[in-house]
Parts: C-alpha cells; structure tokens; sequence
C-alpha cells in the first residue's frame, strides 16, 4: 500500500489555522497577556466548538501550546510567512518536497515549514 497522502486544507482548516498563527503572533510581540485575558473571560470556553478527531492522534504529536513557543527572531519570522502563505494559497505545503504536511503536524506548529520526513532529515544534516 502507498502510504496516504494527507488530505488539502480545507476553508474551514486554514481558518483554524490562522487563528492559532495570529495567536502566535501575538504571543511572540508580548500581547500574550492579553489574549488570556481574552480566553478567561470566555469562561474557559475556548476552541471547544470543533470536534476534533482524537482517535487519529495516538499521542505522538503536542497540540500546538503558545507556553513552548521559542520566542526568538526566527520564529516570528516563520509565523509571519506562514501567515502570508494562508493569504496566497500556499499553507500546508512543504517547502522542501511539495507534498501536504500532516495536519496533526501543523497543529503542534502551524508555522511548520517541511513535512515531517523533511524536517527529520534536515535536522540529521545538522539544522
Ligand atoms: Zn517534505
């Protein structure tokens, strides 16, 4: 069997994902503060809207927490091209094989850029 290739964002994924990258925006320019204020005032209510397919994740992908998020140049930097890359139809897509990158792996970091294969080998490389 070939393995599966993940399936196109839909609308309402890139949505999703957009949301958490504006969130990681604002976490990394210090206006994380006032997101949880935001989040409290919601009365703990949030993100529980979307039913999220858990049985897929065997618990080898994080969710995407703001907590982890390195707070450097580079990162911001990846955050805002993965934001310009929602607004041009691109988000999803590896960098380096052009395949999709799994969804789960977005969610643990929306502002990846490879597949996680690519990201393995990269990182063997030494990156
Ligand atoms: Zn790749």
């Amino acid at each position: 069997m070939v393995a599966k290739k993940p399936a196109k964002l839909s609308a309402k994924d890139l949505e999703e994902f957009k949301q958490m990258l504006l969130k990681a925006r604002a976490a990394l320019s210090g206006d994380l503060s006032q997101l949880e204020e935001e989040a409290f005032s919601q009365n703990g209510n949030v993100d529980a809207s979307e039913a999220r397919p858990g049985d897929s994740a065997d618990g080898y992908y994080q969710e995407f927490n703001l907590q982890l998020l390195e707070r450097d140049e580079e990162t911001m930097a990846q955050v805002l091209d993965a934001l310009d890359r929602i607004e041009n139809g691109t988000y999803g897509q590896c960098e380096a094989c052009e395949q999709m990158i799994n969804k789960e792996r977005l969610r643990a970091v929306p502002h990846a850029r490879n597949c996680i294969e690519c990201q393995r080998l990269a990182e063997r490389r030494g990156h």
